[in-house]
């Protein structure tokens, strides 16, 4: 069956109805790259403020390498999924890496982003719908970039009622997308199915259906099963996890006698490359299996911090010290130091209900 039809519907919804994002305004594959690992679970409004800053402090793959892996983290603050971050930095450094020898000898220029799927494919971090998006929209190359949208279109489209999250489903809607993909257009096309995945067919489709472009395209509106579409399989059970933390704080006089007393804390590093939250910091922490501790403080906040996997029943306890303990790989670092540091979002909202201020 020809789908010219179809791109004709489709992309003359998508000249009308598309938003403007920079990232798609560019060939530039860095850009373009940076932007999908950003958007991969963000939101296009955050991942926008979040694209611009790193544009602006790293415009190319090799001012990213040179940075430090703690500056990249707390750049990313905020976005969680952290290990987005490191991959984003172990990438730009075997981009480098594998060319430095040629751009020392002068046989290249500069550095060049890598230009084949197979090649995007070997990057940390990218897997296939990625590597599939860079090479369409970089290079115009003929690959899908099936993200949940797309998905979505898709097992609409064609009526698909196997789960699309399952290793046959996701063989059977690669098969439906590479009959359907564009071999002439492929940057459009993706953009094109995406957008309008991501704003007109969308999962509660409202009256949307009765006005769609696409319907005469569509087996689902034809048979009335597009609401019951896409389906997944059942998702895993939320994972629960109880974690009591410590905030010592301790004043010192300042030497100055105008001059307000420093506060002090202590923050370790996570260290666990299995665990969340991986070279992040954070106040001491106890993990128990039941229940949150109970230990007397100052002060105490319980928060609860969900996670994809994961449900945290934090509790933040307050000591205030006249000696900081000596805790085993802990530092010592001033209040205003924090904001130094790449902290989970859990940690940043503890801080902002602990509003501690040198004189609380
Ligand atoms: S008819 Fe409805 S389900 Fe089908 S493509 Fe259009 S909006 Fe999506």
């Amino acid at each position: 069956m020809s789908n010219s039809l179809l791109y004709s519907h489709l992309y003359e919804w998508y000249e009308t109805n598309h938003r403007s994002l920079p990232w798609r305004e560019t060939d530039d594959p860095y850009a373009i790259w940076l932007s999908e690992i950003i958007l991969q679970q963000t939101r296009v409004l955050q991942g926008l403020e979040y694209w611009r800053r790193f544009m602006a402090r790293w415009p190319n793959v090799e001012s990213l390498a040179a940075a430090d892996e703690s500056e990249v983290l707390r750049e990313w603050q905020g976005l969680g999924y952290y290990s987005r971050a490191r991959n984003l930095h172990k990438a730009a450094i075997q981009i480098v890496e594998s060319q430095k020898s040629k751009v020392e000898r002068g046989e290249i220029a500069t550095y060049h982003f890598p230009n084949t799927y197979e090649e995007l494919r070997a990057l940390p971090g990218v897997g296939e719908y990625t590597a599939g998006a860079i090479a369409s929209f970089a290079y115009n190359l003929p690959y899908p970039a099936m993200d949940g949208n797309v998905y979505r279109v898709v097992a609409r489209l064609r009526d698909i009622d196997e789960a699309f999250d399952t290793s046959a489903g996701k063989k059977l809607f690669h098969k439906q997308i590479e009959s359907l993909l564009d071999c002439d257009h492929p940057r459009l096309f993706n953009s094109a199915i995406m957008e309008f995945g991501a704003l007109y067919c969308t999962p509660s489709l409202g009256d949307n259906c009765a006005q769609c472009p696409l319907q005469m395209q569509c087996a689902s509106y034809q048979h009335g099963t597009a609401e019951m579409l896409p389906v997944r399989k059942a998702r895993p059970k939320i994972r629960d996890r109880w974690f009591t933390y410590h905030v010592y704080v301790s004043y010192q006089q300042s030497t100055v006698s105008d001059q307000p007393s420093d506060v002090f804390t202590l923050i370790r590093r996570r260290e666990n490359p299995k665990d969340i939250w991986y070279h992040l910091y954070e106040f001491p922490c106890e993990e128990t299996q039941s229940e949150r501790l109970k230990v007397n403080g100052e002060r105490i906040i319980d928060l609860t911090h969900v996670l994809s996997h994961q449900k945290i029943h934090a509790r933040f306890i307050i000591h205030k010290e006249q000696q900081m303990p000596e805790l085993p790989g802990t530092m010592v670092i001033r209040w205003d130091e924090l904001n130094d540091y790449a902290l989970s979002r859990l940690t940043l909202r503890a801080l902002d209900t602990l509003r501690l201020t040198p004189r609380n």
